[in-house]
């Protein structure tokens, strides 16, 4: 059996765990999720159509909200009960951390991030980004079972022909040390629009935007285009954008279809970023810039006509 760890929060389900599910089923059948501290409901229709047939449902009172080490726990402890061949999350921030605490507690190592899986008999081939992303390693996975987490973007989600889903409680035994972190408020920024990490278009602002004031022209353009805006480091480091508003290896991962990248001159750490985006379109007043390399479409310029000139291009086309 292969489990899959999903993800969800608040009711919603993170689409990187369809990515890890659809690797998943190449490694094994049949294929079962753990989902920990929500009910199945909701979500038995979606896992269905990925080829899961079987929902492990952990419930615990003190499991509502997210808590990284009573999640691996919770896993650990069902790992214990039904001894799965490999264990899979996705390649996200909780993802990885709680099959951290799952190797840990196993005494097994994790291959985290991987793109590829091969399974052999006893090992596993594994090919993973490391390094944010900027380079691939092949590595050999060994322990029983395999621990395992699957870049996000690094496969499309595909359904599979659906079967039947049952639905097995599982309670697992917590104590206080489990608890000790975990999400215990929230506090939502207000924000406009669609999300950075969903949009179909994003505008991205780097060190030549020059000021906070800078950006309003890139939020008109995002706006018209029904994108949103993300920054470089150096604009989240000089106040310009909120740190949720960063791309790149310490920042967030876009796919979008379009990434217009507004005076960025395409540092590694920046591009391991937008590497899902389907077209990058480049706009730097320096012609040798790196993102020029990386770039599908490029306009050499100051952004600070270019993009005005943009904005009026398309205002002009949408109301003709
Ligand atoms: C461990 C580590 C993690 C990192 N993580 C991230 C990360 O997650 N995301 C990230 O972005 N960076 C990250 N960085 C920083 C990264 O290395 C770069 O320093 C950063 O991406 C550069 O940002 P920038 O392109 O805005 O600035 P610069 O590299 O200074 O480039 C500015 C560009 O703007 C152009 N320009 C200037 N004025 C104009 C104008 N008027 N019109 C048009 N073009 C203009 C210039 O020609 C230049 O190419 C990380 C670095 C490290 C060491």
């Amino acid at each position: 059996m292969i489990l899959g760890v999903i993800e969800h929060d608040r009711g919603k389900l993170n689409e990187a765990s369809l990515e890890m599910l659809t690797l998943a089923r190449t490694l094994g059948s049949p294929l079962e999720a753990v989902l920990i501290g929500a009910d199945a409901g909701p979500f038995r229709e979606t896992l269905k159509e990925y080829g899961v047939t079987k929902v492990y449902e952990v419930q615990h009172d003190q499991l509502g909200e997210y808590a990284p080490r009573a999640w691996g726990t919770s896993v650990v402890q069902l790992v214990r009960a039904k001894s799965p061949q490999a264990v899979l999350a996705a390649g996200t921030d909780r993802g990885n951390e709680v099959m951290a605490h799952v190797g840990a507690a196993l005494g097994l190592p994790v291959a985290a991030n991987c793109t590829e899986v091969r399974p052999g008999e006893g090992v596993y081939e594994v090919t993973r980004l490391r390094w944010g992303g900027s380079l691939l390693e092949d590595a050999e996975l060994h322990g029983e079972p395999k621990l395992l987490t699957v870049a996000p973007h690094a496969l499309s989600p595909e359904p599979a022909s659906a079967g039947e889903v049952a639905v097995e409680a599982f309670r697992p035994t917590l104590d206080e040390k489990d608890l000790r972190v975990r999400v215990s408020a929230r506090e939502e920024r207000e924000r406009e629009g669609v999300p950075l990490t969903e949009a179909k278009v994003v505008v991205g602002g780097g060190r030549g935007v020059g000021s906070a004031e800078g950006f309003k022209i890139l939020e008109e353009l995002a706006h018209l285009l029904g994108g949103a805006v993300g920054g470089s480091r150096v604009a989240t480091n000089n106040g310009w954008r909120p740190h949720s508003d960063q791309i790149g290896q310490t920042g967030v991962q876009i796919a979008p279809d379009l990434y217009i990248a507004c005076g960025i001159s395409g540092a590694i750490q920046h591009i391991v970023g937008v590497k899902g985006a389907k077209y990058i379109l480049a706009i730097n007043k320096d012609p040798e810039a790196p993102i020029f390399q990386r770039a599908d479409f490029g306009i050499v310029g100051d952004l600070h006509e270019v993009v005005p000139a943009l904005v009026e291009e398309i205002k002009k086309r949408k109301s003709s």
